[in-house]
């Protein structure tokens, strides 16, 4: 029984690893529990490696035909330019993502990557591609070093360590007893969730992703931090096409194009400073945001 039972153990711990693994796609996208029926064309083409543009064109969708989500949406962000999304919760922004990585497709127009539709793309080809920097990072129940490793399994431990010191983990991990091999997780030890979002960024760093998704965490933060995420956000994104999904709007200052969404439709567009200076819908998202920093920080 026992030549049986080990085995069997085996494969519970892998289809939990697997589980687990889709669970950091699945949470961001809230897909948990879903369907999806989404199936590569019969002449689909492999995106090749390289730079990537990211291009959508009128894009229609609704997860139901009654109650449509976005309206019309161009969005452009040539190979590695950063878009930013703001938009109030349930504008649509998170959608957006899950349908560039072709979790849903699109009901009018097109998303293309360096000009070819995704549906024209085989999926493992247009996922390897992209990059996801989650609001809330899974880590499993096992070392540092293979939280991180997670991001390319076939990495060298020269490469975890430069992915690693770029995602400026470095001082963190010199200061844990064990190092990368501190187990941490749920049974082990609990990080912030600045760390854990330095370990997804880690992640995506060694998977070395042509287009990055940037999902910013809602909760709110001191400046000091929010401070260092941006610095993060910039550094994970240099050289690589971002779309950053933001909820805050000191962290996209710096982004090549800002996209208003409200109600699914695209309001405004623009740099920081030209919105500012149109004194609408992101003036006013940002004033409300000054006031509310004010008092947490006073609180
Ligand atoms: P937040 O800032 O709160 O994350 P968001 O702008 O990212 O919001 P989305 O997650 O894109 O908003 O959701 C847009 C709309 O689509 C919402 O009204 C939401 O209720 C709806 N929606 C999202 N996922 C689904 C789904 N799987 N099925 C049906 N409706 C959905």
């Amino acid at each position: 029984l026992i030549q049986l039972y080990i085995p069997l153990n085996f494969l519970g711990v892998i289809y939990r690893e697997l589980r687990q693994a889709l669970t950091d796609i699945e949470r961001m996208f809230g897909l948990l529990g879903q369907h999806r029926e989404i199936a590569d064309a019969s002449d689909a083409r492999v995106l090749p490696p390289g730079p990537a543009g990211v291009r959508f064109e009128a894009v229609d969708f609704a997860y139901d035909a009654r109650r449509p989500i976005l309206h019309g949406v161009d969005l452009d962000i040539p190979a590695g330019r950063t878009v930013a999304v703001v938009g109030h919760s349930g504008s649509g922004k998170s959608t957006l993502a899950r349908l560039l990585y072709r979790f849903y497709d699109v009901q009018g127009g097109s998303i293309r990557v360096n000009g070819t539709d995704i549906r024209q793309l085989t999926q493992d080809s247009l996922r390897a591609a992209i990059g996801i920097v989650p609001q809330d990072t899974v880590l499993f129940n096992d070392s540092l070093y293979y939280n991180i490793a997670y991001g390319r399994p076939d990495a060298s431990r020269a490469e975890v360590e430069a992915a690693a010191r770029a995602a400026q983990l470095e001082d963190f991990v010199a200061r844990l007893p064990e190092g990368y091999d501190t187990r941490v997780g749920e049974r082990g030890l609990k990080l912030s969730g600045g760390e854990k979002q330095r370990v997804a960024i880690a992640r995506a760093l060694l998977k070395n992703p042509a287009i990055l998704i940037f999902d910013e965490a809602t909760s709110a933060l001191d400046s000091r931090t929010e401070k260092a995420i941006q610095g993060q956000l910039e550094l994970a994104a240099e050289g690589r096409t971002a779309l950053v999904i933001a909820h805050r709007l000191s962290t996209v200052m710096n982004a090549d194009e800002i996209i208003v969404l409200d109600q699914g439709r695209i309001i405004e567009r623009g740099r920081h400073f030209d919105l500012l200076a149109r004194d609408g819908a992101y003036t006013q998202m940002w004033l409300l945001q000054q006031q509310e920093e004010a008092l947490a920080e006073q609180a």
